[in-house]
């Protein structure tokens, strides 16, 4: 449609999840008439994420260096772990400032339509911490639809024998939804009222 660079800027932006061609079209023309400056933090936003970004080697959440901040956080609850389905979703928890434990992050949830099984997801090593011995809670925060239901019954079944107290957001979240568009208040709800899951 367009020549060279600026049909390859649109093809790559129409990659990203959630932007459509119209969007990415919108988004290509928006930076061909940009400050040169501005452009250049993109970029360089952009090379710091791949050069210094990776997931923490505890709990899987993004990092800059081995651990993550709140792995790092001496002041931080070690009995206690929630489990979300991707970073974004500790972030949301973040925000409600009810959570003053650790997270484990699974990198999706279990989809049999997408092909998606429990080993594609970071649950054995969600047992292997659990396994130590220090954690006596876990929060299942999955997100509220079909696939975050059935990864949180899963995980309860799995670690029913462990012995824990494992619990499931309340309800009030919006169903069928992404934690992340939860706002705070419904969200900080939800984990005061979690339910205990009896595996
Ligand atoms: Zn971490």
């Amino acid at each position: 449609m367009y020549e060279g660079a600026v049909q390859d800027l649109i093809d790559e932006l129409g990659r990203l999840p959630g932007v459509g061609p119209k969007s990415a079209q919108r988004i290509a023309f928006h930076l061909l008439a940009a400050e040169s400056a501005d452009v250049g933090r993109l970029v360089a936003a952009l090379q710091r994420v791949q050069a210094e970004v990776r997931f923490c080697s505890t709990c899987y959440n993004v990092a800059e260096g081995e651990q993550c901040r709140i792995c790092r956080d001496p002041r931080r609850a070690d009995d206690v772990i929630c489990v979300v389905e991707e970073p974004k979703d500790v972030v949301a928890i973040e925000r409600t400032r009810e959570f003053r434990g650790r997270y484990h992050v699974l990198g999706g949830a279990i989809s049999p339509i997408e092909g998606v099984g429990p080993d594609d997801l970071r649950v054995k090593e969600l047992m292997t911490r659990l396994m130590n011995g220090a954690v006596t809670e876990l929060i299942i925060a999955t997100d509220p639809n079909l696939e975050g239901e059935a990864t949180a019954a899963y995980l309860a079944r799995l670690v029913g024998p462990l012995g824990l107290a494992v619990s499931r957001l309340a309800s009030g979240l919006p169903v069928g939804g992404d934690l992340e568009y939860a706002d705070e208040v419904t969200l900080g709800r939800a984990f005061e009222g979690r339910r205990r899951i009896d595996a």
